[in-house]
């Protein structure tokens, strides 16, 4: 087999391996580790305390305040 020949097989894989790949981006490994995401704080309107912005209710209470 020449030389020339197995470069154009190469190439065809590579063009095949990028078609599959722009087909099916899940089959793309991860970009590393996603970088880890922080939440806000808010601070209870109530006893002060600093939780996530999330797990305060409409008032801004925390979810020992609001029972
Ligand atoms: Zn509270």
């Amino acid at each position: 087999m020449s030389l020339l020949r197995i470069l154009l097989i190469l190439a065809a894989a590579y063009i095949a391996w990028r078609l599959l790949q722009r087909l099916f981006p899940g089959l793309q490994p991860p970009p590393g580790r996603p970088p880890r995401e922080f939440e806000t704080m808010a601070r209870c309107t109530k006893c002060g305390t600093y939780v996530p912005q999330g797990t305060l209710n409409s008032r801004g209470l925390c979810g020992r305040c609001a029972e």
